[in-house]
């Protein structure tokens, strides 16, 4: 039988914004997820995304400020999540330079991404417009996602992930 192809997802965005969060939620609402202690903060999952079952492996990064760790990861990666907090622009203003060093490192491969715009739940704080964020992923050619990990109702969370590995898969 043919092996289940692997994916490699790595999340990222400024610290606070709910990187972990989000990567426990996905793991631990839905399906069963086993963590590897020998690989900092790597999670390996089993899913099955569109009747096709698909391994994953995902990076939940941390250290943002090493910029060659930073390098390492995305070239690790075949797909990426970059998170930004709904609360926090700077997070979002984080979000273009974090994806113009993805497009270097990845040179000269299109490089599958999605982009979420986390904390939903805090609306009455927010910073950032749902339109600001649809926009900028419209620029980057990307899907969108607003969602929260600590309130995930109508499933956006494993949705993002579930199109990133599509996104993944297609090219
Ligand atoms: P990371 O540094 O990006 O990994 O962020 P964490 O996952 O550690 O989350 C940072 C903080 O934001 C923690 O206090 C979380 O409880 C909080 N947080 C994460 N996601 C959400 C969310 O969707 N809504 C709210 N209200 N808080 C969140
Ligand atoms: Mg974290």
């Amino acid at each position: 039988m043919a092996k289940s192809p692997e994916v490699k997802l790595a999340v990222f965005g400024r610290a606070g914004v709910g990187k972990s969060a989000l990567v426990v939620r996905f793991l631990t609402r839905r399906f069963i997820w086993e963590y590897d202690p020998t690989l900092e903060s790597t999670y390996r999952h089993q899913a099955n995304i569109d009747d096709e079952a698909v391994t994953m492996e995902i990076l939940d990064t941390a250290g943002q400020d090493d910029l060659q760790l930073k390098e390492g990861h995305m070239r690790w990666g075949d797909g990426f999540i970059i998170v930004y907090d709904i609360t926090d622009r700077g997070s979002f203003e984080e979000v273009a330079p974090l994806r113009t060093l993805l497009e270097e490192v990845k040179k000269p491969k299109n490089v599958p991404l999605v982009l979420v715009g986390n904390k939903s739940d805090l609306d009455h704080i927010r910073q950032v417009s749902t339109e600001e964020g649809e926009r900028l992923a419209a620029e980057m050619a990307c899907a969108f996602y607003e969602c929260s990990a600590c309130a995930d109702e109508g499933g956006a969370v494993a949705e993002a992930f579930h199109e990133l590995c599509r996104e993944v898969r297609r090219r």
